[in-house]
């Protein structure tokens, strides 16, 4: 049986992995059983990027000198390919990102791996060489200096087949 929503716990989940057409192609993802391992929790769908002003389809970021914890020291920076900077826009949508999730007592998210703003493994290195490093995105590095737990979507899947949350 479904639990009620004033029992089932807040849980933030970027929108892309639940289908809406919000990534930079104007595209979402269709995840097999995704949705429905949702089923227990409060699903409140967050795209930062999109709560940051940015349009549908957009031009892609990557994070250039750093993640997601670089942008907040200023040590790092989001541009597109052409080298426009979309620092402030990643750092407004984490903001309002953060504002939703403590109005919603949400303590955990699920968001994109890989991307500028959602990813927690991994982002791409900023050269737009399709080439991936360790690191965090904008929005998930703010959350998780909030104390908010963030995973990837990929890292959520394996552990609800082994039913460890
Ligand atoms: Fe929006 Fe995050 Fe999905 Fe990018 S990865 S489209 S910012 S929800």
């Amino acid at each position: 049986m479904r639990n009620s929503d004033q029992t089932r716990s807040s849980i933030l989940v970027s929108a892309c992995l639940l289908g809406e057409s919000c990534r930079y192609n104007g595209q979402g993802y269709q995840l097999p059983h995704f949705v429905e391992s949702l089923q227990n929790y409060k699903v409140i769908p967050i795209c930062p990027e999109v709560l940051g002003g940015l349009s549908v389809p957009r031009p892609p970021c990557e994070i250039k000198a750093g993640d997601g914890n670089g942008v907040w020291q200023k040590t790092a920076g989001v541009f597109t390919e052409s080298g426009l900077d979309r620092t402030a826009a990643f750092q407004r949508g984490a903001r309002k990102a953060l504002a939703i999730a403590k109005k919603s007592g949400a303590k955990l998210a699920i968001l994109k791996d890989n991307s500028p703003s959602c990813g927690s493994n991994q982002i791409y290195d900023g050269s737009f060489c399709n080439r991936k490093v360790d690191g965090v995105g904008v929005t998930t590095a703010l959350l998780q200096k909030q104390g908010i737990r963030v995973m990837a979507e990929q890292d959520w899947i394996e552990k609800r087949r082994g039913n460890r949350v």
